[in-house]
């Protein structure tokens, strides 16, 4: 039977308005993953986690299982069996997500350790060579710390400022100001597809093409986009896009950053190593081309190969069947959690993915958390690394239960049913 009914769904099936499509049967999707028929403390899990990082799927697994079993061997550069297998199946992963995403050529996919480390990248092999003193980067007030961080990196070492756009009330960027903000000085425009802290979707091409018109480059990071929608990054018109396969069901330790072939071609090497060089004496390097230039050492072989064996899972179920599936899913969260009279639901933009950010009158995040987790229920409390969304909704730390698409509307009660006892329990 397959994972996805793709017959239209009858109008009584239709969850509240929620974007009709394809239905997955998603009883049968959480047996592919096998860690959700866990027990913790006695309870079953309830994982609404899925921001931090997502569950694995016995495809993933198993791919990694089977490279080591079978075909462990150093890429590139062996000429016996194993080696020729395993530069096979790595290769064929960085081919997958070429297909995914929409690159124009496989050696457009670089593979990095993740969202991090592709952002960090960009702004040492981008940036540095290029930023002058007066240069300004262009943020939002939404990014997470790593793409945040690396870019007051830069500034320091360049003397380039880093300005900053606003969001509003409702945690959705300030487009007037973003524009505004932007000028001949702004050389690069940085900002999330999807924010982690508030689930808010930006309107990427929009931003991409304003951002353009002022001779900017732009880096998207689609860490939070890529579990849930199809990202073509030639329609989104973005300069560089990165995202990390853990949260996108594959494992930890690798991503991607993409980037288009003139401006990948034009970056210095990040690290310099085995694997990215043609030639070496003591007086010149050559370098390879790319991709091998920006990657510089032994890879995470088995790391690409899960990510490629999540990118399979993924297309096999369509991001269509995801997004309509999570529609009804945020859609019932946000109204039974809306229903409990002490909650204040932080991030509550138009365009949103499946994150519910939310604070609880006088109890704090983490000890909303600990009574959760004795449930079984497994949410994030904190800041989310985004300290400067905390601090515009001037609340120290929230609880946010991120969804996926093996999650069900009923551990969305039953995680209501537990916000409930975290009240009952701090006499709110
Ligand atoms: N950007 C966003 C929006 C994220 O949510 C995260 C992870 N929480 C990152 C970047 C960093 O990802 P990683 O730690 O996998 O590099």
């Amino acid at each position: 039977m397959a994972l996805v009914d793709r017959t239209p769904p009858r109008p009584s099936s239709r969850r509240g308005g929620a974007a009709p499509g394809p239905r997955l049967d998603v009883e049968r999707i959480r047996r592919d993953f096998p860690i959700l028929a866990t027990q913790v403390r006695g309870k079953p899990l309830v994982y609404l986690d899925n921001a931090a990082t997502a569950q694995k799927p016995r495809a993933v697994i198993d791919a990694i299982s089977a490279y080591y079993e079978s075909d462990n061997a150093n890429i590139h550069r062996g000429v016996h069996a194993l080696s020729i297998r395993a530069t096979e199946a790595y290769e064929a992963a960085r081919r997958r997500i070429q297909a995914l995403i929409n690159a124009e050529a496989p050696e457009q996919v670089i593979f990095v350790r993740g969202a991090t480390e592709g952002v960090n990248l960009v702004a040492q092999s981008y940036g540095r060579p290029r930023l002058r003193p007066g240069d300004e980067i262009l943020i939002t007030e939404m990014e997470h710390h790593s793409n945040i961080v690396p870019w007051q990196l830069l500034c320091e070492q360049t003397g380039a400022g880093l300005r900053v756009a606003p969001i509003n009330d409702r945690g959705e960027l300030r487009l007037d100001e973003f524009e505004r903000l932007l000028s001949e000085r702004t050389k690069i425009a940085a900002f999330a597809h999807v924010s982690n802290a508030l689930g808010t979707v930006n309107p990427v091409r929009e931003l991409a093409g304003l951002a353009h018109r002022a001779g900017a480059v732009v880096l998207v990071d689609g860490a939070q986009a890529t579990p849930h929608q199809a990202v073509d990054v030639r329609q989104l018109g973005c300069d560089f896009y990165v995202f990390s396969g853990h949260k996108m069901f594959g494992p930890t330790g690798v991503g991607v950053l993409y980037g288009r072939r003139e401006l990948l071609e034009a970056l210095p090497p990040y690290q310099g190593g085995g694997e990215m060089i043609l030639s070496v004496t003591f007086e010149k390097t050559v370098y390879a081309a790319l991709p091998a230039r920006l990657e510089a050492g032994t890879p995470h072989i088995a790391g690409g190969i899960g990510l490629g064996a999540a990118v399979a899972y993924l297309s096999q179920i369509g991001y269509d069947a995801i997004a309509a599936h999570e529609a009804a899913l945020l859609e019932h969260g946000t109204r039974v959690l809306g229903e409990i009279p002490q909650v204040r639901l932080i991030g509550t933009a138009a365009h949103k993915a499946s994150v519910l950010s939310f604070v609880i009158d006088g109890v704090h995040a983490h000890d909303a958390g600990t009574v959760l987790d004795q449930l079984g229920i497994a949410i994030r409390t904190g800041h989310h690394c985004a300290q400067p969304v905390m601090q515009h909704f001037g609340v120290p730390a929230t609880c946010r239960a991120s969804l996926a698409f093996y999650n069900t509307t009923e551990e969305l009660d039953v995680l209501a049913a537990g916000v409930r006892k975290v009240c009952e329990v701090f006499g709110v």
